[in-house]
């Protein structure tokens, strides 16, 4: 009996323990703040950097948990191990359909990108999750762009036809963070992509005399050859600014010099004003 008690015991303890770790890890968390929607997406606006007017937005997710605001560089790969990322994708996708509403009213040309993941790209069930969301909110595919990462076409038979796909329906397809992966020249060719977002690690270099920057042209150079767009990340100043305005190609920019992200109200003014 004391053996069984002391088993039994052992189990609760065990059971007791396991239930305290749920609670506290991060996917867990994660998991409660999607079933009650507790996700929100703030908006960045991206800028021709020729004319400088502003021409669309990415949607970047956001978590406060309680009073701690969890940065999206934590909670996303987490939300990849745990296969919460599917739920995570589709939480941005509502919010950025409902707020478009909106964004449409003021400015009926308006697009906005939204970050995917691989497990997305390769899903079959995303495009079609993705096709019906958008008739219901009443947007067409041509103004909801698709970011991926270098390393979420890794699986490259399955990224190519996933982005066949999604450029077939209207989707404009861009490589995020370009520079920091593998991509070559005729990996880009093959991927058949919309445009490139050169990382902000590329930009912060500019005005240092960092050898990186010998590179930007090349690669703005490449992208130019094989058609296309290009968008900067981080411009924080009107040196960096300056920079890629001079390399006489068109180039649309993102960072806080145009903009930090933003709610949607104020996207809203924003696109209100300038767009
Ligand atoms: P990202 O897609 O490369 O997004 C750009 C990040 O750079 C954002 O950080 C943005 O706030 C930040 N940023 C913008 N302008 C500047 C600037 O001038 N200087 C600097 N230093 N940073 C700038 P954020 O919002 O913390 O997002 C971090 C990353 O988390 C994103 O990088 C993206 O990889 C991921 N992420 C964000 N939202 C989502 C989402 O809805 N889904 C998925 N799958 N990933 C997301
Ligand atoms: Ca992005
Ligand atoms: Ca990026
Ligand atoms: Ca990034």
């Amino acid at each position: 009996i004391t053996g069984l008690g002391g088993t039994l015991g052992g189990a609760l303890a065990l059971i007791i323990l396991l239930l305290q770790r749920k609670r506290l890890s991060l996917g867990a968390r994660l998991a409660q703040a999607l079933d009650k929607r507790r996700l929100t997406v703030v908006y960045q606006p991206i800028f021709d950097i020729g004319t400088n007017t502003p021409r669309s937005a990415e949607a970047l997710v956001r978590w406060v948990d309680g009073k701690e605001a969890i940065p999206p560089d934590i909670f996303i790969p987490v939300a990849e191990d745990e296969g919460l990322i599917k739920r995570v994708t589709l939480s941005v996708l509502d919010r950025v359909l409902a707020d478009m509403t909106a964004f449409l009213q003021a400015d009926r040309t308006f697009r906005i990108n939204i970050n995917i993941s691989a497990a997305d790209l390769i899903d079959p069930a995303f495009a079609s999750a993705l096709e019906q969301r958008l008739r219901q909110a009443n947007v067409r595919s041509e103004q909801l762009g698709l970011e991926i990462t270098e390393r979420s076409t890794a699986n490259a038979a399955a990224a190519v036809d996933a982005i066949r796909t999604l450029r077939a329906r209207g989707h404009r397809i861009y490589i995020d963070d370009f520079g920091t992966g593998y991509s070559s020249l005729a990996y880009l060719g093959n991927l058949n992509v919309d445009g490139i977002k050169i990382d902000k690690s590329f930009t912060q270099t500019i005005g240092t005399g960092s050898v990186t920057v010998s590179i930007v042209p090349q690669i703005v150079d490449m992208a130019r050859v094989l058609n296309l767009g290009i968008v900067v990340e981080g411009i924080e100043t009107a040196t960096q600014r300056d920079y890629f305005a001079g390399l006489q190609t068109p180039i649309d920019g993102q960072g806080w010099f145009y903009g930090k992200p933003v709610s949607a109200a104020a996207m809203q003014e924003l696109v209100q004003e300038k767009f």
